[in-house]
């Protein structure tokens, strides 16, 4: 089992460290700066090995070469993107894998916010990395990608194991969880997480990570398929591609 840490930078990202006891490996996913890793990885005494890049923007990618340079770890991006990411060591693709210490990482490709934005999965310490992908009670942006590729990537990761931690890129669960109120207000399960995580912002405390089952339960963007989704958004017979492009859309606008 990897041991995991969440390391907040910025003003609302988030990166985190992936740890093997055994061999000592460890990882960082996303690099929005370099200090905060830099600090974590000292107080826990860990050297890092590997740097795992989900996309281009640069809230995930600015610290890699100061981090790079610090640590001398290996980077590793998608293949797609390899004309507009720091310099890889390794390439990657769907399917590829790539080990971290006695475990093994695989890539899921996940277009959609970008073209060329790439999930890790962990299956042995079922642990999956999806950035601004699927998030915290919602899912990134379509900056590059259409709703349909977004809503291919988001159906591949409703997938894994249930009790898969889903860990996100960023601390916009409050928000994605008031907008995901004004379409099923009478989702209990949704209602209480609304409070959990109003509570833990209070507290100061990461909203992430966060089981697959409990997004699953109450994130609209996995729930497209479902009449009351649909209803919700005035489109009972539309197909969930539809259906999602318009909550998608709306939230846009919320
Ligand atoms: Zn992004
Ligand atoms: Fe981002």
């Amino acid at each position: 089992m990897l041991d995991l840490v969440t390391v907040p930078c910025l003003a609302d990202n988030y990166a985190y460290l992936i740890h093997d006891r055994e061999t000592g490996h460890t990882a960082v996913i996303d690099v929005p700066e370099a200090g905060p890793i830099i600090a974590a990885l000292s107080a826990h005494q860990w050297r890092l090995t590997d740097i795992l890049i989900t996309h281009h923007h640069d809230d995930h990618i600015q610290g890699v070469d100061a981090l790079r340079a610090e640590t001398g770890a290996m980077v590793l991006g998608a293949a797609a993107d390899a004309h507009r990411l720091p310099r890889l060591d390794l390439a990657l693709t769907e399917g590829s894998t790539f080990p971290v210490g006695a475990e093994t990482g695989r890539v899921i490709d996940v277009p959609g916010h970008t073209l060329g934005h790439i999930a890790f999965f962990f299956p042995d310490s079922r642990l999956c990395f999806t950035a601004d992908s699927l998030m915290a009670g919602g899912c990134g942006r379509l900056f590059e990608g259409t709703a349909r590729q977004m809503h291919a990537s988001l159906q591949k990761l409703s997938q894994l194991p249930p009790d898969t931690l889903i860990c996100s890129g960023h601390e916009y669960t409050a928000s994605n969880l008031r907008f995901a109120l004004t379409l099923e207000p009478e989702n209990t399960q949704l209602i209480s997480r609304a409070v959990t995580v109003a509570e833990r912002r209070a507290q100061g405390f990461p909203t992430v990570p966060v089981p697959l089952a409990d997004e699953l339960a109450t994130n609209p963007y996995l729930r497209a398929h479902l009449p009351a989704l649909k209803t919700a958004v005035g489109l009972p017979d539309a197909d969930d591609v539809m259906v999602f492009a318009e909550i998608r859309a709306r939230k846009d606008k919320f």
